[in-house]
């Protein structure tokens, strides 16, 4: 087993319906440590960013706007197989797709509002975690 740390976002869904504790609770009991936390709202340009290798979707500007469009909650998750762990807890990206109990398939409202996002690779949590957090602000 290896330790990781991968990225989570708490999407503007989620915290307009008061879900953050019940999805911090699911991360946790899945054996997910919260190593670093933080309510921002998200400026245009950094969603932007932040998606930008979905640019070229149809997507992308609906996304963006969705992610603007009120409080998100950014993280760093500590545990074993951490990106692995924390995509198999959200579940599909569509949450018709995910499995029943996992964060999609119980909160999420559609494909796009779908409560939370989870890095896909050790690689990308890295870069996702850098763009949102120095190093003083985790606290493993
Ligand atoms: P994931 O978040 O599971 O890694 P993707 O990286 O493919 O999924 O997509 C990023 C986000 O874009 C999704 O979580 C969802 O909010 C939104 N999204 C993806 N596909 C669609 C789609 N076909 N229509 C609307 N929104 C989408
Ligand atoms: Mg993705």
């Amino acid at each position: 087993m290896t330790t990781e740390r991968t990225f989570s976002i708490i999407k503007p869904d989620a915290t307009r319906r008061n879900l953050i504790g019940k999805i911090i609770t699911k991360l946790e009991d899945g054996g997910l440590r919260v190593i670093a936390q933080k309510k921002i709202h998200l400026t245009k340009e950094q969603a932007e960013q932040f998606y930008s290798v979905h640019k070229e979707r149809p997507f992308y500007n609906d996304l963006v706007q969705f992610m603007t469009s009120g409080p998100v909650v950014v993280q760093v998750l500590e545990g074993d197989n951490a990106v692995l762990r924390n995509r198999e807890l959200m579940g599909a990206t569509n949450p018709a797709d995910a499995e029943p109990g996992t964060i999609r398939r119980e909160y999420a409202e559609s494909l796009e509002a779908n409560s939370v996002h989870g890095s896909d690779s050790l690689e990308n949590a890295k870069i996702e975690i850098d763009f949102f957090f120095g190093a003083d602000e985790i606290v493993g």
